[in-house]
């Protein structure tokens, strides 16, 4: 298949034609990546600050994670996690609960974030023997039938009702709302230490500690889903290493292939499934826990994290001077690390649009939102290019 001498056109056309309806693409069609760059079918080339939604953590085509996966490719792709151990599997299973908070050292592997939550919903009910959800106003947890209900997003859920009932929301980020709201009857309380979809809202200092401790106080579960903020994305591995809180389940995706499909809740000893309570076919295959493995030791050998936070704070200084610049048009920068959000005062999609044609592509998050999810490798220097071109285009 050469898809370079095809226009983009066609593959749009091509691709809708086939295409769920569930998604509504740009007519832009991407063929090739390389480090933080992108390019189309018509060989225009883009700085990609959306990755996939914050998925290609190392670049694209990283030569390590590129040889891995090659290597395992061609040594072992499949073993059912079911019937044999895996050498691969067993090695990225330890080397994860080696970077996870103290006291999370066991792992279910599975392929997606929102899998990564029904694990750990499934085993607070199984801990608790309760049913009850408590999940925030504005918070993102994925799309299947035992997630969505605490997915708040309402054009999201509503279409699916009834969904499993027991699941409720309050506000994020206040403290006396989720005292109420969590009883004896909760089996968990699920929040992102930052929320994604909703537009990055960091939880505000000391909100996780108390919810840590108002859980305890009900014997409810804390799970938290760093499936966008995990693996590195804020400086530190995980976003709750900025609050000290340890959950009891943590959930994860995303950047954790960085490209392979992959996620996998860590969680402490007493939440072990008995044999038969839970299973993946895929879960566990040692193609992706190769890739997995070496984007946790690519972050080592290359520093990543203290990276992280260094042009991650770089880029939101930048940002906060366009900000300065242009009050009429940006009410607010948000975000930690390589997650960070402007917050504008009208609608955001021209911004996005005019972004994609000077060659930068951003996420949109909310209507009045937009994200910037790069790579964990982007420098310095490129940032400069994106906060130009969004100069340019403001
Ligand atoms: C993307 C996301 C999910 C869902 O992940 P999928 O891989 O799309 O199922 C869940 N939670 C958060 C916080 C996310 O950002």
């Amino acid at each position: 298949m050469d898809t370079q001498t095809q226009a983009s056109a066609d593959w749009v056309a091509l691709e809708t034609k086939h295409a769920s309806g569930a998604y509504a693409p740009k007519p832009i069609t991407f063929v090739r990546g390389e480090g933080v760059r992108m390019w189309d079918a018509e060989g225009k080339e883009y700085i990609d600050c959306g990755t996939g939604i914050g998925v290609a953590a190392l670049g694209h085509a990283h030569p390590a994670l590129t040889k891995a996966i090659a290597d395992q490719a061609s040594t072992l792709m499949t073993v059912a996690a079911g019937y044999y151990h895996n050498d691969v599997r067993a090695a990225f299973m330890a080397k994860l609960a080696q970077i996870a908070p103290e006291g999370m050292n066991r792992v279910f592997v599975s392929n997606s974030g929102t899998e990564s939550i029904e694990a750990a919903l499934k085993m607070a009910k199984l801990k608790t023997g309760r049913s009850g959800v408590v999940a925030a106003i504005r918070g993102f947890h994925g799309r299947t039938m035992g997630t969505l209900g605490a997915t708040w997003k309402k054009t999201y859920r509503e279409p699916f009702f009834p969904l499993i009932p027991g699941y409720s929301h309050v506000p994020f980020g206040d403290v006396h709302a989720i005292k109420e709201a969590v009883t004896q009857e909760t089996a968990a309380v699920l929040l992102e230490p930052i929320q994604g979809e909703g537009g990055i809202y960091p939880a505000p200092e000391g909100y996780l500690k108390k919810v840590r401790e108002i859980c305890d106080e009900n014997g409810a579960l804390l799970i938290l889903d760093e499936v966008q903020s995990g693996m590195g994305r804020t400086g530190k591995w995980f976003a709750c290493e900025h609050s000290d809180v340890v959950p009891d389940a943590l959930c994860l995706a995303k950047a954790l292939g960085a490209g392979m499909p992959i996620g996998a809740t860590v969680f402490k000893d007493e939440l072990s499934f008995d044999k038969g309570q839970h299973g993946s076919t895929y879960g566990g295959n040692p193609l992706a826990c190769r890739a997995a493995l070496t984007v946790i030791e690519t972050i080592e050998s290359e520093n990543l994290l203290q990276h992280i936070a260094e042009v991650g704070e770089y880029f939101k200084e930048g940002l906060l001077a366009l900000a300065d610049l242009n009050p009429d048009k940006i009410k607010e920068v948000r975000g930690i690390g390589l997650m960070l959000a402007v917050q504008t005062k009208d609608k955001v999609a021209p911004i996005l649009n005019a972004l994609l044609e000077n060659g930068v592509m951003a996420l949109g998050a909310t209507p009045t939102s937009m994200r910037f999810l790069p790579s964990f490798i982007i420098s310095k220097d490129e940032v400069d290019h994106v906060l130009s071109v969004l100069d340019d285009v403001l």
